[in-house]
This record gives structure tokens, C-alpha cells and sequence, in this order.
């Protein structure tokens, strides 16, 4: 069944009563090609997990791989439409759930072992940053997530330093993967269109972080002071967050090779990295 055409989607949609709800993001991918697009880029070797199935056309795409497919679907309505229009594709399971209060670590072990996943989604951008940080974060066992998320969202992941783009997003997704932009999609290929334009990115998750440092959790600490108040100096950004005087975090980031006055915007990893080091030195 084409789950693209815009009359299936209207017949089935019809069958099932079904309304599309606003508040769970569901807009769904009428483009054929950019499904088929999203897989490709996944390159799944031991199976996908998929965020928010839908009707089921991203499902149908990555199930095609022959690969075993796990989809998370909050909206239980959908269930009985995912019988039908998927349920034949025996590697395909379907689960009812939120992605946001599952535990990923224990679902991927269980229905994969011990494979590297991939993930794949056409995100819902009510919760697209929750989410990403959630699978980034997690310590999950994944090679890479490729996932449509607007467009703006999308130009913030892949931002360079010094660009109005780049941002504590930008610096999480760089510290633990490689990212991408897979394609751009418009507005008129969902149904019903969003009010934005969207891309479809791909993280390419990283064996280890992409720069060394002693303390992750300083590094974030340190990242999210420096773009905590964007107009703000390093310096002033840094002294509202640490409890250190102005002086020594001054002397601090003379050291490092950092001039205090810059805005943190324009920090790459690494400097980041030096900063977040000389701070874990002196236990702040
Ligand atoms: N994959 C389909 C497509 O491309 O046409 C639907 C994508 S739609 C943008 C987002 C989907 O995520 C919807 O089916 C929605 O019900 C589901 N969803 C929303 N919040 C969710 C959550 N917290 N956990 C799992 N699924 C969720």
C-alpha cells in the first residue's frame, strides 16, 4: 500500500475515524522519496529503531531492508491503524509507548542483543531537542540517527562557530557525533503541512567523544554558562555560573589562550575542552 498518497491517507484515516492531533506533532510524509531517502541514510546492518511511526510509511520503508524495525508510537489510536497497514512485514514490532519515559538501554537490548542500531524518525518538534538529547546521550549502543526535524532545528546542528546558528545543541551533537544534513523537505510534503520547512539530518554517533577532556559533565557545565546569556561575554557568562572571582576565571581563561571579552558563540570543542579542564583542576 502506498502510505504516501494523499487519497490512502484519506481513505485509511476515514476507516479509522482518525483525526490528526496537533499536540502529539503529527504531520505525516507524503513525499515518496524521502522515506525511502531516510533509510538509505540509516544504513542499517542490525536492525532500526523508529520514533513515531504514524500511519506507518517510514515503517514500511526500513522494514523493506529485511532488517527487524522496533517502532515506538505514544498514540494509541494509531495501534490498530499499524496492524493494517504494516502488520504484514514480520520484522516489524510495534510498541506502545513514549519514547520520552522509556528506557531505551533495556527496550535495544532486548530486542536486538547486542547489535549496533540505527534510529530513525520523522520526529514529532514538539520534543525534537528532548528527544535527540535523550539518544545522544544515553550511552545507547547506535551507529547512526537520522531523523527530519525543522529546518531551523537542523541548521543549529550542523552550525559552525561564530554563526547565529550554533549553540549548546550544536556543541552536544559535535561533542559525541558527526552531523549531517541528508536532504531538505518542504512544507508541502507532509500532510497536514507544518507552518515550517524541514531537513532530514544524520548523526553519526562517535566510538568516543570528538575532543578529550577530564570531565564531561564540566565541559556541559561550562557549555551551558557560555550560551546561557548569548549577549554576555565569556567572562561575565562564566562568572554568573562558577563561583570563582571575576580575576581568577579571567587569569584562568588567559591561560587557556581564550581572550574573557569574546562571546562563547565563537568557541570551537577544544576550546571549550581547555576551560572546561583548567576548571576541573581547581575542583570548582
Ligand atoms: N512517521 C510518520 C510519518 O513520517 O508520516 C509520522 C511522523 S509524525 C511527525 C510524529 C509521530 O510521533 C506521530 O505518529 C506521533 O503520534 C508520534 N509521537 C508523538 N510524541 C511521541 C512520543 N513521546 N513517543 C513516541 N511517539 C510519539
Amino acid at each position: 500500500m502506498d502510505l504516501t498518497s494523499v487519497k490512502n491517507i484519506k481513505e485509511i484515516a476515514a476507516h479509522f475515524d482518525f483525526r490528526f492531533s496537533k499536540g502529539l506533532g503529527q504531520n505525516f510524509l507524503t513525499d515518496p522519496s524521502v522515506p525511502e531517502e531516510i533509510a538509505r541514510a540509516t544504513e542499517i546492518t542490525d536492525g532500526a529503531l523508529e520514533i513515531g511511526p504514524g500511519f506507518g510509511v517510514l515503517t514500511q520503508a526500513l522494514a523493506k531492508t529485511g532488517k527487524k524495525v522496533v517502532s515506538i508510537e505514544l498514540d494509541e489510536r494509531l495501534l490498530k491503524v499499524l496492524e493494517y497497514t504494516v502488520g504484514e512485514y514480520e520484522n516489524v514490532k510495534i510498541i506502545h509507548g513514549d519514547v520520552m519515559k522509556l528506557n531505551l538501554n533495556n527496550l535495544i537490548t532486548k530486542e536486538f542483543g547486542n547489535e549496533k542500531i540505527s534510529v530513525a524518525a520523522n520526529l514529532p518538534y514538539y520534543i525534537t531537542t528532548p528527544i535527540l538529547t535523550k539518544l545522544i546521550e544515553s550511552s545507547l549502543p547506535l551507529k547512526n540517527i537520522v531523523v527530519m526535524v525543522q529546518k531551523e532545528v537542523a541548521d543549529r546542528i550542523c552550525a559552525e562557530p561564530g554563526t547565529k546558528a550554533y549553540g549548546a545543541l550544536t556543541v552536544m551533537c559535535r561533542y559525541y557525533t558527526v552531523p549531517s544534513i541528508v536532504t531538505q523537505v518542504s512544507a508541502g510534503s507532509f500532510m497536514p503541512p507544518p507552518k515550517v520547512d524541514s531537513a532530514v539530518v544524520k548523526l553519526h554517533m562517535c566510538d568516543k567523544p570528538n575532543v578529550d577532556v577530564k570531565d564531561g559533565k564540566m565541559f556541559f557545565r561550562v557549555v551551558k554558562a557560555a550560551f546561557a546569556q548569548r549577549r554576555k561575554t565569556l567572562l561575565n557568562c562564566l562568572a554568573h555560573a562558577f563561583p570563582l572571582p571575576k580575576e581568577r576565571l579571567s587569569e584562568l581563561l588567559e591561560n587557556a589562550g581564550i581572550s574573557p571579552s569574546v562571546r562563547g558563540e565563537t568557541l570551537g570543542l577544544n576550546e571549550f575542552a581547555s576551560i572546561a579542564d583548567a576548571l576541573t583542576d581547581i575542583d570548582v
